[in-house]
Parts: structure tokens; sequence; C-alpha cells
């Protein structure tokens, strides 16, 4: 059964750029790689607002967003205080294995390695942001949880000037890793999932579309994979690398 929950609002604020941190005090369960469709207190708004848990510890949860359109944008305005709907924790989540771990991530994809990074034993990210600003933020967040950090900034202002994907190669050449976990632009991940396969490192990546219901009943997710027609919401959002971009690798 999957939980409706009535939750307050703790912080809502601008953390770096068009990127906010928004806090609830909820008490629900969920693993890394689960999402929450958030409900927009508005009428103005039918459907809900999937968003990646990014921790989720003392009865409060933590999410990342991106202002992108009316309802981010709404979501900015939107009081502490306030009670938001939360229907979650939402998906299958990343399956965490034993052995060394590389976290992959790109813009707000990152949001949910954070709460991966929590539950790994021995853990390093590589992180990839549009600048120093949210450079910061994410480095922030991963320093206490992660071994070693690598930085990738679009305009060179922090870190290495250029995509994950320019770094990644190098990474695995002087790092050992049992897994690579990824989440942010699709195209990253395609590239991330081939330099993987190169290096026979199991890859699991995180699929982002656009959804309705984010219960598997309204189909407007669904994805062609190997395994047939699968929806992101519900037989996702994560998914191993090989089963969804076959054709690339
Ligand atoms: C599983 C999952 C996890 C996500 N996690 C995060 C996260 O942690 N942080 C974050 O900033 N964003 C995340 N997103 C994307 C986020 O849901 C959209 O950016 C957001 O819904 C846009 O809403 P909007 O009203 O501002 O944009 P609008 O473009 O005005 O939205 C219109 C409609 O499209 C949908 N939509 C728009 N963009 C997306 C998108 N990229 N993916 C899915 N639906 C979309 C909205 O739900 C809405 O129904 C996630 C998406 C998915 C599918």
């Amino acid at each position: 059964m999957k939980k409706l929950i009535n939750a307050e609002i703790l912080d809502n604020k601008c953390v770096a750029g068009d990127i906010y941190r928004l806090i609830v005090k909820a008490d629900m369960d969920g693993k890394p790689g689960q999402f929450i469709q958030v409900r927009l207190p508005s009428n103005e708004f039918t459907l809900r607002r999937p968003f990646g848990i990014a921790a989720l510890k003392d009865g409060q949860v933590t999410m990342f967003y991106r202002v992108v359109g009316h309802g981010t944008e709404y979501l900015t305005n939107v009081k502490v205080g306030t009670e938001i709907n939360l229907l979650g924790a939402l998906g299958n989540g990343f399956s965490l294995s034993e052995g060394k771990v590389l976290l992959v991530g790109g813009g707000l994809g990152l949001a949910p390695l954070i709460f991966a990074a929590s539950e790994l034993e021995s853990v390093d990210v590589l992180i990839g942001g549009k600048n120093a600003e949210e450079a910061n933020l994410w480095q922030s967040e991963f320093e206490p949880l992660v071994d070693k950090l690598f930085i990738a900034t679009d305009d060179g202002s922090a870190g290495v000037h250029g995509f994950v994907t320019e770094l990644l190669p190098d990474v695995l050449r002087t790092n050992k890793y049992d897994a690579i976990l990824t989440c942010g632009p699709e195209i990253m991940m395609r590239r991330v999932a081939a330099l993987a396969k190169e290096s026979n490192i199991s890859c699991q990546v995180s699929l982002e579309k656009r959804m309705g219901c984010g219960l598997g009943a309204c189909l407007s997710c669904s994805i062609d994979t190997i395994n047939g027609r699968r929806k992101i919401c519900k037989d996702g959002p994560v998914f191993a690398a090989e089963e969804v971009f076959y054709a690339q690798n």
C-alpha cells in the first residue's frame, strides 16, 4: 500500500542559483532511489510533481528541486508551516551492493544519490554542476558521506572544466569500483553506462520522464526495454543500464 501523508513544511529555501531545499516533517519509509509525488497546495495543479528523496531520517524528508516551470515556481512561495500532501515513497530504488561504489550525478540527479551515499559503506562521488555555486552545494552535502569527491563544472569555475563524462575515464583508470549508480540527464547516463560497460562495472541508471499518476496506472512514463515495455514510475525509476540503453552500448 502506498502511503498518502500530510506533511508540514519545516524549511523551503533557495540553496544555490535556482535550486531549493525542501524539508518536511513526515514519518515515511523509503530507500535510496525512490521518489515522492508532491501535491502542490493549490487547486491550480491537478498533477503531482515527482521529486527524489535526498534524505529520510528522524521523521524528516529532504528533497531538492530546481525551478523549471509553473509548479516548481509556485512551490518556492509555499511557506514554512504549510501542510502538503505526499504520495510515497514510490518506485523501486537502487540495489545497494557491497564493495566500492561510484556515484555519478549531474545537476538535480545528485539529490537521490545523497540518500544512496548515506547508506553505502564505501563510496566515492563524481559531481557534475553548472558552476561553482552548485558544485559547492553538492560538495557540502556529500563530503561527510563519501571517501573521495570528484567535481566537474560546465563553466570551469570549480573542479575540472567540462562534463562528468569527460572526467569519468580518468576516475575509472585510477580507482577500482564494483558498481556505478548514476542519475542525471539521459545523455550523461548513456555515456556513463557505456564507460562502465567498457570497464566491466555493473551500472544502475535512474531514469526520469514526465509522469502522471506515479503508480503505474496512466502509462505515460512507459519506455521500451530489452524486457518489453516498462513503466518508469513503478518498474523504475532505477534500471540496470543494459536493460534500457541496449541500443547504444
Ligand atoms: C522519478 C523522478 C524524480 C525526479 N526528481 C527530481 C528531483 O529530485 N528534483 C528536481 O528538481 N526534479 C526532479 N524531477 C523532475 C521534476 O519532477 C520536474 O522538474 C517537475 O515536475 C517540473 O514541474 P513544473 O510544474 O515546474 O514544470 P512544468 O513543465 O510546468 O510541468 C508540467 C508537467 O510536466 C511534468 N514534468 C515536467 N518536467 C518533468 C520531468 N523532467 N520529469 C517528470 N515530469 C516532469 C510535471 O509533473 C507537470 O505535470 C524528477 C522527475 C522524476 C520523473
